[in-house]
């Protein structure tokens, strides 16, 4: 009888505990509703396949070298996206006309002039100190020592050019009467691809202070389709979503039903995961300064890190698709009543 007693006791406070995970789930659920739907999908539709196209053609050409770090290349790339954001009256917070952030030789362990990282901003609103940070690395892996060039047209010349049209769909919205209420920064990182530096050195030495960064949006190589899409290639990888912010998850979830309908593909979120992106590509550095991110990824292919990864292989119209769901989780981002929440 005792032991009766004890087992059911139990069991009910077992129910309890299951039942308030899904409450507060559904809270969380329930809590979301997703900003101006019209508006996102208006300005999202001035994201197009044909000006990604024309970024990328430029900036994965050999002008630009293989954008290796702190070279000729990577200095072109710097100040193709510089005048970029000039050209379309896009600000940088750091100092009129100051859109690099420049990072000292000795930090970056290189013999040349150092390197930068490229940051553009739109200001918001209402409360124009949170940000959301949108970011992409600029580097690649250069130039071989045969002379071939690596032009990383996935990597992460789809990431840099998917910057590109989002800052300038929230710039056209801005000059609508429809800007976003927080700030959003445009950050394009160097040192990428020589262990993350870029961005490590950017949360070290922060535009916006680390607590009032609501979240970290980061893409590297969005423009391609993997091995296991083949048939399939309506998808994106969906990584750390749900890591510190399961608010965040589902307003990713939400975004994308309300609009997109791409297959998030979990696989690589798992934590038991070989492959460890969650830890290697530059929103590492912010999540762990428990700011939540998201990281946008189209998985590997043949032409990973190798002299073959070209602009002629992108797939645009997934690139664009893909690069509307990122817009519109922004715009959520950004203007919803309440901040991002941390999981307690
Ligand atoms: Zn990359």
């Amino acid at each position: 009888m005792k032991f009766l007693i004890c087992f059911s006791a139990l069991s009910i406070v077992g129910s309890c505990a299951t039942l308030s995970y899904k409450e507060k789930i559904q809270n969380i659920k329930d809590g979301i509703s997703i900003e101006q739907p019209e508006k996102i999908v208006h300005y999202a539709n001035t994201i197009t396949s044909t000006e990604l196209k024309q970024h990328l053609y430029q900036f994965a050409s050999h002008e630009f070298q293989g954008r290796g770090l702190g070279t000729v290349g990577q200095k072109r790339a710097a100040n193709y996206l510089k005048d970029y954001y000039i050209s379309q009256d896009i600000s940088s917070p750091l100092a009129n006309s100051v859109y690099f952030q420049h990072i000292p030789k000795n930090v970056l362990g290189i013999d040349q002039d150092g390197s930068e990282n490229v940051i553009a901003y739109i200001e918001g609103s209402e409360k124009p100190d949170e940000v959301i940070v949108v970011s992409a690395h600029l580097d690649h892996k250069g130039i071989d020592e045969e002379g071939n060039i690596f032009y990383g047209a996935d990597d992460d010349g789809s990431g840099t050019v998917a910057l590109l049209e989002m800052a300038q769909a929230f710039n056209l919205a801005k000059k609508d009467g429809l800007g976003p209420k927080r700030s959003i920064l445009f950050l394009h990182l160097t040192a990428e691809e020589a262990g993350l530096q870029g961005s490590r050195y950017y949360v070290n030495n922060p535009v916006f202070p680390l607590e009032k960064t609501v979240s970290n949006l980061n893409i590297d190589m969005i423009g391609r389709v993997d091995r296991s899409h083949e048939d399939n290639p309506n998808y994106v990888y969906i990584i750390g979503a749900d890591r510190l912010s399961k608010e965040l998850h589902y307003i990713s979830e939400e975004v994308n039903n309300t609009f997109y309908n791409l297959d998030l593909d979990y696989k690589y979120n798992d934590e038991n995961d070989n492959n460890r992106y969650y830890f290697r590509s530059d929103h590492y550095n912010f999540a762990s300064h428990n700011i939540p991110v998201i990281f946008y990824f189209n998985g590997e292919h043949e032409d990973y890190h190798q002299i073959s990864d070209t602009p002629d292989k992108i797939n645009y119209p997934l690139l664009e698709k893909r690069t509307r769901l990122i817009f519109a989780t922004a715009w959520q981002l950004a203007n919803q009543e309440t901040r991002l929440k941390l999981d307690d």
